[in-house]
């Protein structure tokens, strides 16, 4: 639809605006895969804790059987499936962005640039990292 608007801009134009359509549909698809799981991982916890006051007064009664559990412990384990599954989504969106955008590229050069600088003790003239409170030679306060 936005196809004709498209050509208007500039390449880098464009490719910018790909960019951040494609991040904003997979941040609103990663949000409700998201939820979902998270609503699955509470299903599953609520469940797991009804199994358990359920075999409790099962066993207090002297009629505890896996048998008769089966149903539900089936029903855990198909959502405990769906969540992993929905994660693997999670991590295969991560996937097509990165190849796409190349985020994963140009964070790493990013971190790259930010990386460390050196700088050098005052006092001894030594290399030391931004973070480093005092100077590994000599001792020097550098904050
Ligand atoms: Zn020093």
């Amino acid at each position: 639809m936005a196809g004709d608007a498209f050509q208007k801009f500039g390449d880098s134009m464009n490719r910018a605006i790909t960019k951040l359509s494609v991040k904003t549909s997979s941040s609103f698809e990663k949000s409700k895969i998201k939820m979902h799981i998270e609503s699955l991982t509470k299903d599953v916890q609520k469940m797991l804790t009804d199994i358990g006051e359920e075999v409790y007064s099962l066993w207090l009664n002297g009629e505890y059987s896996v048998q008769s559990l089966s149903e539900k412990l089936e029903e855990i384990r198909q959502k405990k499936d769906e969540i992993e599954q929905l994660s693997a989504e999670l991590a295969s969106i991560d996937d097509r962005d990165n190849a796409i955008l190349g985020t994963k590229a140009e964070a790493e050069q990013k971190a790259e640039s930010v990386a460390p600088q050196k700088m050098c003790c005052p006092n001894c003239g030594s290399e030391y990292e931004p973070a480093a409170k005092f100077c590994r030679k000599c001792g020097y306060k550098l904050q």
